[in-house]
Formats: structure tokens, C-alpha cells, sequence
């Protein structure tokens, strides 16, 4: 009856679903283990009729025009340029940390020889790690250097990810990396932009074909079954000859065999405000107070004439079986678990694994869809 099997909505899962059945007109069924699709995309209108994300703020941006253009077969886009503030010391900078940020931290003279040598040192317009600043001799960049690690990356990193920011892995922090301009916007990518409908849109949209049917509320365990010896799958205790494609958690598929993969979770605290705006703008990050990271209002991303304004809080923590596996913690130990998973894995040529969860990378959304495009590609058609 199904020539696939999909485990998980979230975009790896529908953007191939989507490709096999448009491209090659075959039949899909996904199972899906919550209530909804979109996986940790999903957004809905609140009681408020804001445009809220439940899984914590997703902004798209990319530079892949392939990805963009290919989502634009399923929504329109509303421009977006995301903006974060930093609470600091009182003041609200801009983030990544760039020439305003020094402006409104320091006083005049000190921020003009501090912009003066990061001049000679960089390149305008190009993007320093904290890390790499960190390495730097000169006393005013070295300053610098320690105030932005102290203030931003310190205190957020310890309540993130519960390390310093040497103890992750450098590409984490880099994605934030201090910028050498006076660009007060968090991305620089190309394209940036909000789904004009939201993200659940784009789902709808790209699983709306009479060859993808959709399994809700279960939890694949329920129907499917792995004979892990003899390497096949059964399906309601049939054989099933076709192929899984995989999105979940990659160490559960394999019933935790190398041990389990660790995940930061989140808390997620959404609270209704009783005024037009809540803040500057969409986020304002908290490195140094209180227990959250940061505070979100969705009004900035999908903006709404209301009196009221929905705000999230988020309070990361440690996740266990049975929560939202929001990041992987990829330090070398447990890529060196992730890898083993990944070589077992090779022994079952009907199971396709891709995705943040099953790749256990900290991809953004265009990565998925591009990861996804490429496995259809190489692995599928
Ligand atoms: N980070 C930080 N302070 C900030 C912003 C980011 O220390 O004000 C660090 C932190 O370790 C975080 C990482 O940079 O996990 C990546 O931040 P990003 O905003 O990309 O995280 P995401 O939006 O994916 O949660």
C-alpha cells in the first residue's frame, strides 16, 4: 500500500514526503507522534491572534537560494530582519556585539580606540568568534575580548548549555560571532524572511497531495516493528519491503544500544501581556539575570493590531526521556557515541536517516531542507 514509511512531520520528514510524491508519484505514509505537524516549526494564532511559535522563535534565513525557491513553491514570505538585544549592565545592546554595542557600552574615547583597533585588526564587515577574540595580545582588544565574554557569552552559556563557552563545541558560540560594522541585525544571510502565513503553512502546503497520508497522536513504536537481527521492518505485523525514512532520535531508534545521546531542553513560558508592545524588539537576550536566556514577543515577527502581546520565556535545562530534545550537546564524546549509531545504522540499507535528531547536528531550518533535498537526491529518486 505505501511504498515509504516517514517517521516525524518536521521539514526533513515533509520535504521528502513532499518529493516522493510530487517527483516520483509514490505512495507515503507518516507517522507522527504529536498532535500536529511542523515538528519544532509548528506555530498557530493564540487566543490573542498573534502568530506564536510553540517550540521557541524560528526565523528563517539563508543564503541557499536552491532552498529559498524551493520553499516558495509553499508560502509567501514576509521580509524580516531579525533583531536581539542584550540586557547588560542596565543598558540594551545590540547582539552580536558590534560598533553600536561598543558605542552604548563605553564612554566615547574608549569605544572610538576600541572600534579604531578592531579596524586595523579585521576586516570591515567581517565576523570574529568570541574565541578567536579572546585570543587577542593588545590590552584594549583584550578588554574588549573579556568584557563581551563575561557579559554575553558567560553567564548565557552556563544557563544554556550548563558549560563555559571553551567546554562547547567553537561552531556553537561562532553562530553569534562579534561583528566588525555597525549591522544591528542578527543574521546577515541573503534571504530572511517569515512565512507570511506562518510555518504550519508551509507544511499544510507541502503535504497536501492525495499520494501523502498522515498518521497523527502515534508514536511509531506502535505500528511499526524492527527485527533488528534479521534487518526488517514490519508494519501492523506485516513485512514492510519499502523504505523507512527516519527523522527522530537516532539513539532511540536503536533502543538506546550505545548509550543515550545528550539533548539541552527547554521550558517554555508563554504569557499574555496586557499592552500594545512588550519591548524594543522580537528578542531581548539575558545573559547575566535571571534564570531565562531570553524573552520573545511575536508581535515583531508576524505583526498584529491588538491591544494584548504574547511574550515567551525560555529556560533551558536538562533534558530527559520523555522531553523535547530542542539541542544536541555534540561535544567529542558523544559524537564518538553519535558515530557508532551512525556505522550500525549502515547495516540497514531500508532505513534512511535524516534530520537534526537523527543526524544529531544543530541545524538551522535551511540546512534541513537542504539536507533533505540532497538525501531525496542521492538516496531516494
Ligand atoms: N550565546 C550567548 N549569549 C548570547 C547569545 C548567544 O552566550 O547573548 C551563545 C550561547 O552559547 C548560545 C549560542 O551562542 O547557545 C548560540 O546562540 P543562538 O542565538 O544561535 O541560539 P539559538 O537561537 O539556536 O538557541
Amino acid at each position: 500500500m505505501f511504498d515509504y514509511l516517514i517517521i516525524g512531520s518536521g521539514f526533513a520528514g515533509s520535504v521528502i514526503a513532499e518529493r516522493i510524491a510530487n517527483v516520483l508519484n509514490e505512495k507515503v505514509l507518516i507517522i507522527e507522534k504529536r498532535n500536529h505537524i511542523g515538528g519544532n516549526c509548528f506555530d498557530y494564532r493564540d487566543k490573542n491572534g498573534i502568530i506564536i511559535h510553540k517550540y521557541g522563535p524560528h526565523l528563517f534565513h539563508t543564503n541557499n537560494k536552491k532552498v529559498f525557491d524551493y520553499l516558495s513553491d509553499f508560502t509567501d514570505w514576509n521580509i524580516y530582519h531579525h533583531q536581539v538585544l542584550a540586557f547588560i549592565d542596565g543598558k540594551k545592546v545590540p547582539i552580536p556585539f558590534n560598533f553600536n554595542s561598543i558605542k552604548q557600552m563605553f564612554p566615547e574615547t574608549l569605544a572610538n580606540r576600541l572600534i579604531e583597533k578592531l579596524l586595523k585588526k579585521y576586516k570591515y564587515g567581517s565576523k570574529v568568534p568570541i574565541l578567536e577574540l579572546k585570543k587577542e595580545n593588545d590590552t584594549d582588544l583584550k578588554f574588549l575580548a573579556d568584557f563581551i565574554y563575561e557579559k554575553v557569552f558567560k553567564n548565557y552559556t552556563a544557563k544554556q548549555w550548563n558549560k563555559k563557552p571553551e567546554e562547547i563545541d567553537p561552531e556553537v558560540t561562532a553562530r553569534v560571532p562579534v561583528f566588525i560594522g555597525t549591522d544591528n541585525r542578527y543574521f546577515n544571510d541573503k534571504y530572511q524572511a517569515i512565512p507570511t502565513e506562518g510555518y504550519t503553512k508551509i507544511f499544510e502546503n507541502m503535504l497536501n497531495h492525495p499520494n501523502i497520508k498522515l498518521m497523527l497522536n502515534t508514536d511509531y513504536k506502535e505500528v511499526i516493528d524492527i527485527d533488528f537481527e534479521n534487518k526488517k521492518i514490519y508494519f501492523f505485523g506485516q513485512e514492510f519491503k519499502g523504505k523507512l525514512i527516519f527523522t527522530g532520535m537516532i539513539d532511540e531508534l536503536f533502543n538506546y544500544k550505545f548509550g543515550e545521546l545528550p539533548y539541552r531542553t527547554l521550558d517554555l513560558r508563554f504569557k499574555t501581556v496586557g499592552k500594545e508592545k512588550f519591548q524594543e524588539v522580537a528578542t531581548v537576550n539575558y545573559p547575566n539575570n535571571y534564570d531565562f536566556t531570553r524573552i520573545t514577543e511575536f508581535k515583531h515577527i508576524h505583526p498584529v493590531k491588538t491591544d494584548k502581546t504574547t511574550i515567551l520565556y525560555e529556560y533551558p535545562k536538562e533534558y530527559k526521556k520523555g522531553d523535547t530534545p530542542y539541542y544536541p550537546v555534540f561535544t567529542p564524546e558523544n559524537r564518538q557515541i553519535y558515530n557508532k549509531y551512525r556505522e550500525y545504522a549502515q547495516d540497514f540499507e531500508s532505513i534512511i536517516l535524516v534530520g537534526r535528531l537523527a543526524d544529531y547536528r544543530y541545524y538551522d531550518m535551511d540546512d534541513i531542507v537542504e539536507k533533505a533535498l540532497d538525501v531525496f537526491e542521492e538516496k531516494i529518486k
